[in-house]
């Protein structure tokens, strides 16, 4: 086996409206499990799959900062919020790839993303620049029957066996990864608020007090 990369920087990309504990648990979980050097946070400006954000895109940064605040290992990365256009994660990663040259990256995805991805902008094009790496969410079967024949097809020569894998290529290998099982959604956060109730122990304390200062999801 030829010489190991550096540790892989891990890239989870998302509306986050709000961020909540089942984005950051699992986050977490792959940075320790995975020995990831660092975590990045990356929300979208203009999420190509859905309707706009309910919450800014300066909101849902400020939800971010709150929510990484004292975690070492996570980064909050607004490269996405800078451009204008669609926020494309084939560019994302293009642009990390441009920066931290053969360094493995590992492309995030629950399992609800993961089976949407031949939807996505050139998707094929995303194993060239990183690994992908799918993390199990409540609701959500990762089987034969539940993924779509080109992804099926597209994947099927990248599975790895485990973490470990991840060092001996920069890019193109796929991993499916147990991580803590949470079944929190932002959706059903934003109904709860918007119904009256509180969203207090589904996300960090210190976002649930920003959205009710900020008066969002009413
Ligand atoms: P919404 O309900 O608005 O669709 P969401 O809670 O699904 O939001 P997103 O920002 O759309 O959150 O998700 C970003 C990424 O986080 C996706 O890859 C998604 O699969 C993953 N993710 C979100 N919630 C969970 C969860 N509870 N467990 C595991 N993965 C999750």
């Amino acid at each position: 086996m030829g010489a190991l990369l550096p540790a892989p920087i891990g890239v989870f990309g998302g509306t986050f409206d709000p961020i909540h504990f089942g984005h950051l648990r699992p986050a977490l979980d792959l940075l320790e499990q995975l020995s990831l050097q660092r975590l990045h946070l990356i929300p979208c400006a203009v999420p190509p799959h859905r309707g706009e954000p309910h919450a800014s895109a300066a909101q849902r940064l400020a939800m971010l900062e709150l929510a990484v605040a004292g975690q070492p290992g996570f980064v909050v990365d607004e490269r996405e919020l800078r451009r204008s256009g669609p926020s494309y994660m084939v560019d994302t990663l293009a642009s990390l790839r441009a920066e931290v040259g053969e360094t493995p990256l590992c492309l995030i995805l629950g399992v609800d993303a993961f089976l949407g991805l031949p939807g996505w902008h050139r998707w094929q094009r995303l194993l060239e620049l990183a690994h992908i790496v799918v993390t199990h969410r409540p609701g959500w079967q990762l089987d034969e029957t539940s993924m779509p024949q080109a992804l099926r097809q597209a994947v099927q020569e990248h599975w790895l066996a485990d973490g470990a894998a991840l060092r001996a290529q920069s890019a193109g290998g796929v991993l499916l990864q147990s991580v803590t099982q949470l079944d929190i959604s932002a959706t059903d956060i934003r109904e709860r608020i918007a119904a009256g109730y509180s969203a207090n122990y589904l996300l960090p304390v210190t976002v649930w007090q920003y959205i009710q200062e900020q008066d969002l999801y009413r």
